[in-house]
């Protein structure tokens, strides 16, 4: 990979550390586990944990999980395989929003003690009618003024499970004239019966909102700079007012950041959980998903997520990053990692006519053109052979290099051949070529000619038949439901293309689920879990050559 580039917020993080206003970096990833981590979280993990990383800080690995009806330890569990994927350790446990229910509870009390908070009795749309609108300042809830003592009482027989969802609240008590509707009195607790926390149980019946266990949890933690999307850039002020308002340990900052957004596909946990809900894919895990669990199944690497989120870079400003931006970062990592293999996906035998039937030939190729410390392979040769039927044209189009009647092609790693003659079935299919070696061109060019074409091959033999998955993008359109529209609409439904008996060379027999390879000329290529030792399967990751806008 290359070195670490620097972005504004490290700028931030390394003048305050150089003017000792903190003495170590503290960030934290803070998921919700309401869904699985996707592409756009590779890029707050990496710099969060990277931050931490590379000067020597603390990253905090906290689930933010104040939401429990949509929550579950599937995603916990889901969430901290992903984050080690890629390489990335928090200190010590994984921590919890609900670890700090308590404590939170107490700040609560505080602010109540302080006049700055209150126990708000008007339902969800009459709160949203005196909140006001951009232009028109809020008004004051009539349960604004009520005196601390009747505060704290109400706000303990909410705990105590007194009064039903939806008929009360803890508000903050700031500024219903505020230019930021944000402050405008925010609720801080809701009451949430009959929901089972995968942490705490039926322990709560109060559950506090994003926006004030966020910060307090931050300042729980120590954290030293608290790093987010730019959604809550207008949430700051709230952030900043928490912090200052309770007996926390340490003043946390809040700097936004842009999101990542990826053409021709989605990355919305909602929209995410709507596919894997709906069928539109097979689950979290589907290869063609932007999910870290999709990406990792389609055969992409860790350090291949880590350099795209480095080539990306962090910034303020809103973009759409290009598919081919991944898909280079995967590609230039597998180029030089991936050990080359011959697959041939579509397969059109080839009875080399004038090959001694018994003659036992292996012949050795290199794993790798560029690194020889990958070392080599022996591949079999044999007197049947199996080639890729677009290798092969009857009537070749302009500039046809490979095999045509009568023409000659080299067979990489082996001989030149010639085909003589077409096999056809009583459809006018082609099914066999009959073709002759030329015993002078093993590892030699042929005597007093050009051979320009050279194609891959398996000898019948000794082929390992498998079944190959060809993914496309999964969205037709650059941007899925723009305009308003259902971005459903926009769902490529010939995104999956399944090759069975596909013939591979012997070598890939015993490939172990998540091995990738180059199949040469065809693409790179990962083992899929669905593998057993009689049938492997192949999902192809990604192809030699960026085909984006082509
Ligand atoms: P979604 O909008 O997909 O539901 P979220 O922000 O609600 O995402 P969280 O689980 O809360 O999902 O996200 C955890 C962290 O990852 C947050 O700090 C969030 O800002 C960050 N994050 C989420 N999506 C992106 C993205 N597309 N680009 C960069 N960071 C992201
Ligand atoms: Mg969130
Ligand atoms: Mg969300």
């Amino acid at each position: 990979a290359e070195p670490t580039r620097t972005n504004f917020i490290r700028q931030i993080v390394e003048a305050d550390l150089a003017a000792g206003t903190h003495d170590r970096v503290v960030t934290r990833f803070p998921p919700e586990p309401n869904g699985y981590l996707h592409i756009g979280h590779a890029k707050s993990i990496a710099l969060n944990f990277g931050l931490a990383e590379s000067l020597g800080g603390q990253c905090n690995l906290r689930f933010d999980d104040t939401n429990p009806h949509k929550e579950n330890l599937e995603f916990v569990e889901a969430i901290k395989t992903d984050v080690r994927w890629l390489g990335f350790e928090w200190g010590g446990q994984a921590r919890f929003a609900s670890d700090y229910f308590e404590r939170l509870h107490g700040f609560a009390v505080e602010l109540i003690e302080q006049g700055l908070a209150y126990v708000c009795e008007l339902d969800a749309e009459q709160m949203r009618e005196y909140r006001g609108t951009l232009t028109e300042p809020g008004r004051p809830s009539p349960w604004r003024d009520r005196p601390v003592a009747e505060n704290l009482e109400l706000f303990a027989r909410m705990r105590a499970g007194e009064f039903p969802d939806g008929s009360r609240t803890l508000r903050a008590r700031i500024d219903m004239a505020a230019p930021n509707i944000n402050l405008r009195d925010p609720v801080l607790y809701r009451i949430k019966h009959g929901v089972i926390h995968h942490q705490t149980g039926d322990a709560w019946c109060l559950y506090p909102t994003y926006d004030f266990t966020h910060p307090l949890s931050d300042a729980i933690e120590g954290v030293t700079h608290s790093l987010c999307t730019l959604e809550f850039e207008d949430h700051r002020p709230l952030y900043d007012w928490c912090v200052e308002h309770v007996s926390v340990p340490s003043r946390p900052r809040q700097i936004e950041f842009s999101r990542l957004n990826l053409e021709y596909t989605v990355t919305s946990k909602r929209k995410l959980t709507e596919l894997v809900a709906e069928g539109h894919v097979e689950g979290w895990d589907d290869p063609r998903m932007p999910t870290i669990a999709g990406l990792r199944r389609r055969g992409y690497t860790p350090a291949a997520l880590r350099e795209f989120c480095e080539r990306i870079g962090v910034t303020k400003s809103e973009n759409r990053v290009e598919m081919a931006m991944l898909e280079s970062a995967i590609r230039d990592d597998l180029d030089a990692h991936a050990p080359r293999r011959m697959a041939v996906l579509r397969p059109l035998k080839v009875v080399l006519t004038n090959y001694p039937e018994d003659e036992v030939l292996n012949i050795s190729a290199a794993n790798h053109p560029k690194d020889e410390t990958q070392g080599s392979r022996e591949i079999p040769f044999g007197r049947e052979l199996y080639i890729d039927r677009a290798d092969f044209a009857e009537v070749p189009p302009k500039g046809f290099k490979r095999l045509v009647p009568g023409g000659e092609v080299r067979l990489r790693n082996a001989y030149v051949i010639r085909c003589d003659e077409v096999v056809k079935d009583a459809a006018g299919e082609v099914v066999e070529l009959r073709a002759s070696i030329d015993p002078a061109t093993l590892g030699c060019k042929p005597e007093g000619r050009k051979v320009k074409g050279v194609i891959h091959w398996v000898a019948a033999e000794y082929a390992v038949s498998a079944e190959v998955r060809l993914y496309d993008r999964l969205f037709r359109v650059a941007m899925p439901g723009a305009e308003g529209q259902d971005y459903r609409d926009d769902i490529n439904l010939d995104s999956l293309e399944v090759l069975v008996g596909c013939m591979l060379e012997p070598s890939l027999g015993g490939a172990q689920s998540g091995e990738r390879f180059q199949f040469e000329r065809e693409g790179y290529f990962v083992v899929d879990p669905d593998s057993t030792a009689q049938r492997p399967v192949f999902n192809r990751t990604v192809g030699l050559r960026d085909s984006w806008g082509k």
